[in-house]
């Protein structure tokens, strides 16, 4: 099936389009430069910027992909979770263009995406699929017999997400907003074992699929300050590897475990973290050890976009799942057990 995604739920609009397990078009458009300023995202400026950049994201998106949108098969958008305001911009868009089109509207979930997208590089996911999603809000070992009706949680974070802890690392070293990336770059540059931070939940009466990430956070910034106290230059780049090494050694250790525990032979890993060059050189490594087959999306696709969104609602169409009604509601607060948005009204078109 051709399906348009789209995808609006935090500062990226995104639009893409796929052919089945294809991909035809990944346009991007983001307003993260005019969030940096404030060290995080505003809700109020993502709106406004979605709503400036959605129409012409589209056309750029058919474009690229040389299709007319009297073809599609389907439009798929985000309907959670996110940011309420950022969802209502693309559920409007996607309901305007697939009603004026008459074509099916399926409401997705972004985590469920995420994972989905992977389906574009490595084709169809076996079932179940065990997947590791890391993302700015998220952080969760997920187990899904089927991505577009039944997806489980192992386990999760219980505070900060992976991404988050990114973000505010690189806050407390002064690198600005989003972290992740910056920090990633200058890890390339330090010793991962030059300071041993904690791993968190890791103990032998710790939840075995659970992370926490806080504490993680509170050690780095203690050693950050109690270098600065001590008149002392604080060595930006072996802090960025140091603490990089102790998320990533958590993330990977627990995620090859579930695969193990759940006799799965390979593992997922999806969300913007899942872009880490350390993240996907550790995970690589020890899967291979553990005879785990690995699946990581090329990093563009594990950051937020439409082609995404566009892949779960093409697995929706081929699977016959019911389209969304025309009131699909956006939420906020979507679980991630809810892959699927059908709407609120059980007279859903076809
Ligand atoms: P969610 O998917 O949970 O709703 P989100 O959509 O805001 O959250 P994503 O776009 O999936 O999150 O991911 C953004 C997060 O990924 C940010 O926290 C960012 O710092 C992090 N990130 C992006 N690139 C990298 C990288 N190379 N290394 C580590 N983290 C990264
Ligand atoms: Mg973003
Ligand atoms: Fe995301």
């Amino acid at each position: 099936p051709l399906v348009l995604g789209i995808e609006t739920s935090c500062d990226e609009t995104g639009v893409g389009i796929v052919r089945g397990h294809t991909l035809l078009a990944d346009a991007v458009a983001s307003s993260v430069d005019e969030h940096a300023r404030f060290g995080g995202v505003v809700p109020e400026v993502a709106s406004r910027a979605h709503l400036e950049a959605m129409v012409p994201t589209i056309q750029r998106a058919l474009k690229e992909a040389g299709v007319s949108a009297k073809d599609l098969d389907g439009i798929a958008v985000t309907a959670g979770p996110g940011l309420a305001g950022a969802l209502l911009v693309g559920v409007s868009a996607a309901k305007a263009y697939a009603y004026a089109l008459g074509k099916p509207l399926y409401g997705v979930n972004h985590l469920a995406s995420h994972i989905c997208v992977d389906q574009l590089e490595h084709g169809a996911l076996p079932e179940p699929t065990m997947a590791l999603l890391v993302s700015g809000g998220h952080s969760s070992l997920l187990l899904a017999p089927d991505i577009t009706s039944d997806v489980r949680p192992l386990g999760s974070t219980i505070d900060d997400a992976a991404g988050e802890a990114f973000d505010k690392v690189a806050r407390v070293l002064n690198l600005g907003f989003p972290g992740g990336p910056v920090i990633d770059r200058y890890a390339r540059e330090g010793d991962p074992e030059a300071i041993r931070f904690p791993r968190g939940l890791t103990g032998p009466r710790d939840p075995l699929y659970d992370f926490s990430f806080s504490g993680l956070k509170t050690a780095v910034a203690r050693w950050i300050e109690a270098k600065r106290a001590a008149g002392e230059t604080v060595p930006v780049a072996d802090v960025a590897a140091s603490f990089q090494e102790a998320v990533v050694d958590v993330l990977t250790r627990k995620a090859v475990r579930a695969c193990k525990d759940h006799g799965v032979d390979h593992l997922m890993i999806g969300g913007g973290v899942a872009a880490n060059t350390r993240l996907r050189a550790m995970a690589e490594r020890r899967c291979e050890d553990a005879g785990i087959t690995l699946r990581v999306p090329r990093p563009k696709l594990c950051t937020d976009n439409g082609a995404m969104v566009a892949a779960l609602g093409a697995e929706m169409v081929a699977r016959g799942r019911a389209a969304s009604s025309w009131d699909l509601p956006a939420d906020s607060s979507l679980p991630v057990t809810e892959p699927h948005v059908p709407g609120t009204h059980d007279h859903a078109h076809s």
